[in-house]
């Protein structure tokens, strides 16, 4: 990989982000694996909405959760069908849910009672019948289960203690059909026992929801909640323990003659697509400060604000990282700390991180990018250049590296 990055890096330029694709492709696989199938896959358009990805991911995943109207059109613009996804989110507008209507959007995931009213108005107005999910919040979370978006007072789905007269009155309503629930309650979870406990918590919770408002789902998604290793001392989730808790719970559940026809959704972004990214930056200058090695690159915070550590994160903890240099692998290292081009103090992508010798011109690569990255930055602010997206994949026994960028060409050579 080092090789590869090393000459995306000469012939794209920094910055940039590169994204494997094989290893999605990999990483896919893995999932369906340790499930043995049981589990469909749902991505997360909005952890990377990169539109040749979206693309690359047809046929891999079986559908898309989106969260705006813009999502919607990303995804069909990559040549997604409306029916194969769902769209979540707290706050959907009269437009984007009509758009969502029209479109043919396999189901709307309702937030809350009102949300079901309107949209069932709008099924009318449109002659159709709305599928829907309805969103749970659970009234627990198991503490460690990554940032926690439930247990607590949310802006997310219908708490678990409302949602049985809540669903009963959806399932009244005449032009939309509730066809299961929706649970994601929290992110960045490493942990594999709170991971399956949470799943299987979920599960006794759909089968007392499902029987008290007497439905026999299709679908239910899971939320994963599955973390990556972002950091030197993160170990990475054991799916296999996962599978090995919750298939039992999962195989019984299909077997009670409500839930024969339910098919079980996980829905992840940063699991699918985090692990395969890396963000390269060049170093532009080397400075030494009162007895601290300072490097500090060509790109930074606004290029990748979960990187410095401000976006779910309450101290900075470096993300792992790497020089872009096959001949470095086992050279000694010094400790650096190392900076975006910014002009502000929280531009830091690292802190005493031990590399080897930096200099100017040197490249390094930072881990675990792939997901959460570009669009979840603040592009804008001090108006540098975006950098270019570049997807690698093996065709043919060879590696080929394509431009994925979608910003509009800036005339600036490089
Ligand atoms: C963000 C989001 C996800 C993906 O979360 P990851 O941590 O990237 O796996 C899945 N489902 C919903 C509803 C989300 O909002």
């Amino acid at each position: 990989m080092r090789k590869l990055l090393a000459q995306i890096a000469e012939q794209f330029g920094t910055p940039c982000y590169v994204y494997d694709l094989d290893a999605i492709c990999q990483r896919a696989h893995t999932i369906r694996k340790a499930f043995a199938g049981r589990f469909r896959l749902n991505y997360a358009v909005k952890s990377n909405p990169n539109g040749m990805l979206l693309c690359a991911l047809r046929g891999l995943i079986d559908g898309l959760d989106i969260s705006s109207g813009g999502e919607l059109k990303r995804s069909r613009a990559a040549g997604w069908d409306a029916t194969l996804m769902s769209f979540t989110g707290p706050a959907k507008s009269p437009l984007e849910l009509r758009e969502a209507v029209t479109a043919g959007i396999g189901c709307i995931v309702v937030e809350s009672v009102e949300e079901a009213r309107q949209i069932d108005a709008l099924a009318e107005a449109c002659g159709v019948r709305q599928t829907l999910l309805v969103r749970i919040a659970p009234a627990k979370v198991l503490p460690g289960f990554g940032s926690r978006m439930s247990g607590k007072p949310s802006q997310f789905g219908i708490d678990e203690e409302d949602a049985l007269g809540a669903v009963k009155a959806i399932a009244d309503l005449s032009n939309v059909e509730v066809c299961g629930f929706h649970v994601y309650a929290g992110t960045q979870c490493l942990d594999g026992p709170t991971i399956a406990a949470s799943y299987l918590s979920w599960i006794e919770m759909f089968r007392h929801l499902a029987a008290g408002v007497d439905l026999s789902p299709r679908t239910l998604i899971f939320g994963s909640g599955l973390g990556i290793p972002y950091h030197d001392q993160d170990k990475p989730v054991d799916l296999a323990a996962i599978a090995e808790s919750v298939v039992p719970a999962l195989d019984a559940l299909r077997a009670e003659s409500r839930f024969v026809d339910a098919r079980m959704v996980l829905e992840t972004g940063r699991f699918l697509v985090g692990e395969a990214g890396f963000y390269l930056t060049r170093i532009v200058r080397t400075k030494r400060s009162r007895g601290f090695e300072i490097r500090i690159c060509d790109g930074g915070m606004n290029h990748h604000l979960a990187a410095c550590g401000h976006m779910g994160s309450v101290l900075h903890r470096n993300y792992r990282m790497f020089k872009v240099d096959p001949a470095v692998a086992d050279a000694p290292v010094t400790a650096y700390d190392i900076y975006g081009p910014l002009c502000t103090s929280i531009d830091t992508l690292a802190r005493a991180v031990r590399l080897p010798e930096l200099n100017v011109g040197d490249v390094i690569a930072i881990c675990c990018s792939g997901a959460y990255g570009l669009t979840a930055s603040p592009l804008r602010f001090i108006s540098h250049e975006e950098p270019r997206e570049i997807i690698v994949q093996t065709v043919n026994g060879k590696h080929q590296s394509s431009d994925a960028s979608e910003k509009e060409e800036s005339g600036v050579v490089r």
